[in-house]
């Protein structure tokens, strides 16, 4: 039995739940569990954080006796699986990783080394948008997936050498806007704005919502290759 967390403080975590659930990966039985204390987060070999609202998802984190802490420490072992989706991928950029959103400033946790994001670049909730991508690494990869992006971060830069890899990319005609380049963040990398799947070892990332699509094949490759896998 494979125990899989789901950060359940705000957000998205249900369908977290409900996806992880149906998949039966090489015969494992994957129990998903909501996790809001720091004893549960112990219990865990894996863990998605989920999208929501990224500086609500760390305050409440913050205030939890023990629990930012023991995320940023589980983020951080390369031998932990982790996958944040959209706000959770903001909270999987570098400590002083993160830009933009009109609210309070996040600070990243620092799952995936050398990647810095711009919240919200997107746009807003009425510019959200689905894209139908072809993408060759998950199964049955003739059948497009169909990428959901709410209020949907981009990654600002990843650090050279970083031995990310990418595994979806969105068509030029759907890159966002570039983030400023007179930011604490620096120069953005105009290559990088349309990366919305990264993968890093056992951490991955996803600037989409795959739990809100119908299609469990992201949680079925990141069960595969990062929990499971190395
Ligand atoms: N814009 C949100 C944030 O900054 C993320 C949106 C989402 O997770 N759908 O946290």
């Amino acid at each position: 039995i494979i125990i899989i967390g789901v950060l359940a403080l705000q957000g998205a975590f249900i369908e977290h739940i409900h996806y992880l659930q149906k998949l039966r990966p090489h015969g494992h039985t994957i129990k998903a569990i909501p996790i809001r204390t720091l004893s549960e987060l112990q219990q865990c070999q894996a863990l998605v954080i989920p999208g929501g609202e990224s500086t609500v998802i760390s305050s409440i984190a913050s205030h939890t006796p023990g629990l930012l802490e023991g995320l940023i420490d589980f983020a951080r072992d390369p031998a932990k699986a982790v996958w944040g989706t959209c706000a959770g991928m903001i909270l999987m950029a570098d400590i002083d990783g993160v830009g933009g959103g009109r609210k309070k400033a996040v600070k990243g946790w620092q799952g995936i080394g050398g990647m810095k994001v711009w919240r919200n670049l997107f746009g807003g909730q009425l510019e959200s948008f689905e894209a139908s991508l072809t993408i060759p690494y998950i199964s049955n990869p003739t059948k497009p997936f169909n990428l959901i992006f709410i209020r949907a971060p981009a990654v600002h830069s990843l650090s050279q050498n970083n031995q990310v890899e990418i595994i979806a990319q969105l068509p030029e005609n759907l890159l966002p806007p570039p983030p400023p380049s007179d930011s604490p963040l620096g120069e953005p990398n105009l290559q990088d704005l349309g990366k919305v799947w990264l993968k890093k070892g056992k951490k991955m990332v996803t600037s989409f919502h795959p739990e809100l699509s119908g299609d469990v094949r992201v949680h079925e490759f990141w069960v595969e290759k990062c929990v499971l896998g190395r």
